[in-house]
This record gives C-alpha cells, sequence and structure tokens, in this order.
C-alpha cells in the first residue's frame, strides 16, 4: 500500500495523474475540491455557505476542510492505498495531515512535487473541461487530452462543462495563494525525506511515467 500527496499549483494535472493512478492501481483519489464541488451541487447547507469563496479562488476553513478529509479517510477503503490532490494547502494543513494520520495509524510515503509557472498553468487552466457525469477531465489545448469530438465527452457523450473558478482572475487569486504557501510545505517534507519533484511540461503520459517510477 502507497499513500501519496501531490503538491502542485491549480492546473498542473493533479486530478488528471490521480485519475489515471486510481483506475490503474484502484487506489482511493481524494479530492478536496472535487468534494467541495459535490456540496455546492448538492446544494447542501455547506454547499451553499462555500458556494461563494470557491467561486473567488479563496481557501475554505481548515475545520471545515480538515474533518472532510477525516470522514473520508474514516469511511472508505484505502486497502490500496490513497492519494491526497489539494490538500495539505498550507503548513498548518500540513501539520493537521500529520497529527490526523497518526490518530487513524496512516502515513504518507511519497509527496509529488510537480513545479509549473504561471504561464504554463493559465493555459492548462483556460482550456481545462470536465465531463458533468462521469467527471473525466479534458484539456481542448492539450494533444493528449482533448476530445475526440469537441466539447463532448468521449465516454458518455455528455456536453463537457468548464469550471466556474477556471478564469484568469480566480486563476490569479488561486496561483498567489500557492506560491504564498508552498514554501514551508516544500521543506517541511524536504526534511521527512519524502519529497520527489516532478516536471509536467510534456505530455500527460510522460508525467504519469514520473509518478510511476517514484511510487515502483
Ligand atoms: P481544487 O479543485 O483543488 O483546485 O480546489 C478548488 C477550491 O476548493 C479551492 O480554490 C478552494 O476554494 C477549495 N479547496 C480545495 N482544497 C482546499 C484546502 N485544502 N483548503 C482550503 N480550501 C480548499
Amino acid at each position: 500500500m502507497k499513500n501519496i500527496v501531490f503538491i502542485a499549483p491549480p492546473g498542473a494535472g493533479k486530478g488528471t495523474l490521480s485519475e489515471i493512478l486510481e483506475k490503474k492501481y484502484n487506489m482511493l483519489h481524494i479530492s478536496t475540491g472535487d468534494m467541495l464541488r459535490e456540496e455546492v451541487q448538492k446544494q447542501t447547507s455547506l454547499g451553499t455557505s462555500i458556494k461563494e469563496s470557491m467561486e473567488a479562488g479563496l481557501l475554505i476553513s481548515d475545520e471545515i476542510i480538515t474533518s472532510i478529509l477525516k470522514n473520508k479517510l474514516q469511511s472508505e477503503d484505502i486497502g490500496n492505498g490513497f492519494i491526497l490532490d489539494g490538500y495539505p494547502r498550507s503548513i498548518k494543513q500540513t501539520k493537521l495531515l500529520d497529527n490526523m494520520l497518526k490518530e487513524l495509524n496512516l502515513s504518507i510515503d511519497h509527496v509529488i512535487y510537480i513545479d509549473m509557472d504561471y504561464e504554463l498553468v493559465k493555459k492548462r487552466i483556460l482550456g481545462r473541461l470536465t465531463c458533468p457525469k462521469c467527471n473525466r477531465g479534458y484539456n481542448k489545448y492539450s494533444i493528449d487530452m482533448k476530445p475526440k469530438q469537441d466539447n463532448i465527452c468521449d465516454d458518455c457523450n455528455e456536453t463537457l462543462i468548464g469550471r466556474s473558478d477556471d478564469n484568469e482572475e480566480t486563476l490569479k487569486i488561486r496561483f498567489n495563494e500557492y506560491i504564498n504557501n508552498i514554501s514551508p510545505i516544500i521543506a517541511y517534507y524536504e526534511k521527512l525525506n519524502i519529497l520527489k519533484r516532478i516536471d509536467n511540461k510534456g505530455s500527460i503520459n510522460d508525467t504519469f511515467k514520473q509518478v510511476e517510477s517514484v511510487i515502483k
């Protein structure tokens, strides 16, 4: 069993790489962003209270996000390992995660850090599309990730949608938040000797090969 954390800016491909890992190795993909979007979509009281902040690209409180994550880790089968995508996002969350994992008798094997600059992130984010039915991710500007037919899911024929927070104005806020928080997180995991750096300048397949070489 391997437990993995992805640390990367928005749009770096964490979600796509996690989906591939989930399918290939039957690991549990835990995306805090997806869990929150689900709450918003279902219009739960939590969803209604966080909708505005999410659309503005602001972080949701540590309390909310940490309890959602803990619930997930306690209620799902993680026998084949889990992939954390979108958490931790600050040094405070890094320490909260450490405490939570100790409590649950779990640990992290690898922290995979994908470094990317703003211009590349922007291209990825503004081309990003998702299938509202099966949640498969696409990118209209990427040769290996664009749908076969414009705007239509290859698997379910559904019309693809963009995320409401995937616009340039919100991206700037999310990217700045990432830059302001990332250094201590990297230093923390470097000290524990579990940080691995990979790049995502090529195709998603090239990046996935790098991920596999880390976890194998
Ligand atoms: P993502 O899908 O990871 O880009 O996350 C989308 C949005 O969900 C973020 O812009 C935040 O509003 C919220 N979010 C996701 N993960 C976290 C987290 N670990 N801490 C606080 N807010 C989060």
